[in-house]
């Protein structure tokens, strides 16, 4: 299914993301915990890749394996920067005979230590998404309508860009190029997202918007959230709230929590067509935040508060 058939079957979607851990230790770990995740009935997961790294096999691989197992309904990112055409292809062939139906199609960074690209196949995100739909429409797909396909949006804006206008006139292009949904930059602060998504209402952009939490669970993780998503601020009022726990590590992460249930009643409350939660492969915030949310088992619940 696509994307846009699970909103209109759910009305909103609940999803979760992983990253493909490196060891086999790891894996084993990740797939253990996978039964975990899956009692909670996400409308799909996502899986991270590694741009420019040595670890993107593993992201088919563990897809791959999500699908045989029947748990999850697993979304592959796939990332351009420093691929070439041939590569794009090979690799959207391959999971069009696995019968993987979604991609989120996303540049990436190159990595800091990585040596500098020369002149690039696919210089931005809008270029894979041009990719997906030319194979799309040569029928490669056993969906006639071929891959659904997401593309990355940022509230608080992106750091190549500071031109804030120019940047969503950037987003509003892979849209018009055949992007069918948005799924946003991690945030803790929704006024953020809401003055965002009103923006994106003003530009004409008119495909589901999924609004990316992570939940803090401790001060290291904050400060890792700073930079994977640079640019993302942190309200004083949530500083604040953190800082009176510095030496209690599980006040902390309960604190952490809360925020991300305030978060997520308020999003619900606002109509978001879906919430997708950066797990960092772990389990216990994610079921804790559901249970605050009083949706029990499963997201069910959370779907249909509508
Ligand atoms: C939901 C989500 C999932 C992610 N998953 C991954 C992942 O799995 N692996 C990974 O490595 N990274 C991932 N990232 C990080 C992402 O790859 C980086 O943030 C990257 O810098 C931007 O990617 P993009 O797809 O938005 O790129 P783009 O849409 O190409 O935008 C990148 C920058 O270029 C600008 N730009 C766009 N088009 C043009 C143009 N035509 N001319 C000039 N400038 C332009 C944009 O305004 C922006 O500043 C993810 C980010 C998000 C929000």
């Amino acid at each position: 299914m696509h994307i846009e058939d699970i909103i209109t079957r759910d009305g909103r979607t609940v999803s979760f993301e992983f990253f493909p851990p490196k060891s086999p230790e790891a894996v084993a770990s990740l797939e253990a915990r996978l039964e975990v995740f899956a009692v909670l009935e996400p409308s799909f997961v996502s899986v991270t890749y590694g741009a420019g790294g040595s670890t993107r096999m593993h992201t088919h691989d563990l897809v791959v394996r999500m699908r045989q197992r029947k748990l999850l309904d697993p979304v592959p990112h796939l990332t351009c920067i420093g691929h070439t055409e041939a590569e794009i292809d090979a690799i959207l062939h391959r999971y069009a005979s696995e019968g993987i139906s979604n991609l989120l199609a996303l540049r990436g960074d190159q990595p800091a230590d990585a040596p500098p690209l020369g002149e690039e196949e696919f210089p931005h995100a809008i270029d894979l998404v041009q990719r997906i739909v030319r194979f799309n429409e040569s029928g490669g797909h056993p969906d006639t309508r071929g891959f659904g396909i997401g593309v990355a949006g940022f509230p608080e804006g992106h750091p190549d860009t500071p031109n804030q206008l120019v940047h969503m006139e950037h987003l509003k292009a892979k849209i018009d190029a055949g992007a069918n949904w948005i799924t946003t930059q991690l945030f803790t602060d929704n006024s953020h997202f809401f003055d965002w998504r009103d923006r994106c209402d003003l530009i004409g952009i008119d495909v589901p918007v999924i609004a990316g939490l992570m939940p803090i669970t401790s001060l290291a993780t904050m400060r890792r959230m700073s930079d994977l998503a640079a640019g993302t601020t942190f309200p004083a009022r949530l500083q604040r709230r953190l800082a009176q726990y510095q030496d209690d590590p599980a006040s902390v992460e309960q604190a952490g929590i809360q925020w991300a249930v305030e978060q997520c009643n308020d999003l619900l409350d606002q109509g978001v067509a879906g919430i997708h939660f950066y797990t960092l492969n772990k389990s216990d915030a994610t079921r804790r935040i559901f249970e605050a949310l009083g949706a029990g088992s499963s997201s069910a619940a959370l779907r249909s508060r509508l």
